[in-house]
């Protein structure tokens, strides 16, 4: 596969996965306390394939890019449960009657 590299441009987007030493929790199980996982440089994530660990000024750009697709994701969904929810609410106000408040 070739790859289109434009120099201080853009930044590669490395593929990631989870840590299988850690399975993606950053830390692991001492026996008092939790240690950071070497395995992903306490990440969670290591390259995808390769399964190799992203120097620490690396990982900070990669989990950005990362961390910013999955807000986008977020944000769909919220956009979309928001409609779901109204579309909810209009339909139970309909079949409610409305005034469902018992006073005294
Ligand atoms: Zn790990």
């Amino acid at each position: 596969m070739q790859k289109a590299r434009v120099p201080g441009f853009k930044r590669e987007r490395i593929e990631l996965e989870s840590c299988s030493i850690c399975e993606g929790r950053a830390v692991v199980k001492g026996v008092f306390y939790e240690l950071v996982c070497t395995d992903c440089n306490g990440s969670g994530w290591v390259v995808r394939g390769s399964k190799l660990v992203l120097s620490s000024d690396e990982l900070v750009t990669q989990l950005s890019f990362k961390l910013q697709q999955t807000q986008r994701e977020i944000a769909a969904l919220k956009a979309s449960a928001n409609v779901a929810m109204s579309l909810h609410e209009k339909s139970n106000r309909l079949g409610a009657g409305g005034t469902n408040y018992t006073g005294d």
